[in-house]
């Protein structure tokens, strides 16, 4: 495990390739190099092992899944979920700090992949009753974590974030190759956005203390199902934010 944190925050262009050998265990190179196809628009130069002075283009986004009013204090509130809100802010405000490019795209974009249900018809809802109902306050991202103006929002209807929305497409023109899962569920909507993600063949971090579950052992065998099954790298808020700064 020290080895992978390491790598997450000795990397120049991100923790992409660190998560890349987490999964592989070839040292590395961008997505565009590797089997996963190249997710984004990563320029594939082929420097495999060779990542700290790459030419290769790597980008990273925060998603920042279901952290609504109804999913931390509302209709399926969740302690566990609202202790994670100050660090999952850090992480979004150290994403903000490395700033945008000359268009005034965010270098580290944030989306959040927020559920937004429609009344009397969602399949989800026999599950779970009414919740992040479209249009009402427990659909909003709670205000502590509240979406700025570089921000990115992908409505969903479903557990993945990617599953009939606009997150795939978003992405690829954002020329995001990895993604850093946070937000709730850890073994639900997180695991499922991150299934989705993979099979995209986006690399995945997993913010290991911005994201939460009911109970301990949901969140802990989530995430242990994230590393094992999508080669998810683990890593803290603290050293995601430091990777950004370098
Ligand atoms: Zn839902």
């Amino acid at each position: 495990m020290q080895n992978e944190e390491e790598n997450a925050i000795g990397l120049s262009d991100g923790v992409s390739d660190s998560v890349y050998a987490s999964a592989n265990g070839d040292g590395g190179g961008c997505a565009g190099s590797g089997a996963s196809g190249g997710a984004s628009g990563c320029t594939s130069g082929g420097a495999k092992g060779d990542s700290s002075d790459s030419a290769i283009a790597c980008k990273t986004a925060i998603i920042v899944v279901d952290m609504l009013n109804d999913f931390v204090t509302g209709s399926l509130a969740c302690e566990r979920g609202a202790a994670i809100v100050p660090a999952l802010a850090r992480l979004l405000d150290g994403a903000r700090r490395a700033g945008c490019d000359a268009n005034g795209i965010a270098n580290v974009p944030i989306v959040y992949a927020n559920d937004c249900h429609l009344p009397g018809i969602d399949h989800e809802l026999k599950l779970w009753g009414e919740h992040a109902m479209k249009g009402t306050y427990g659909a909003e991202v709670v205000l502590e974590l509240a979406p700025k103006a570089t921000d990115y929002i992908v409505p969903k209807r479903r557990y993945s974030g990617f599953f009939m929305t606009d997150m795939n497409i978003l992405l690829r023109e954002l020329g995001v190759n990895t993604v850093v899962m946070t937000g709730l569920h850890t073994h639900m909507c997180v695991r499922h956005t991150t299934a989705d993600a993979y099979m995209h063949g986006y690399d995945v971090v997993v913010a290991s203390d911005a994201t939460d579950a009911f109970t301990e052992q949901d969140y802990l065998s989530g995430l242990e199902y994230l590393r094992t099954v999508y080669g998810a790298m683990i890593a803290t808020v603290d050293e995601i934010v430091d990777a950004f700064s370098r």
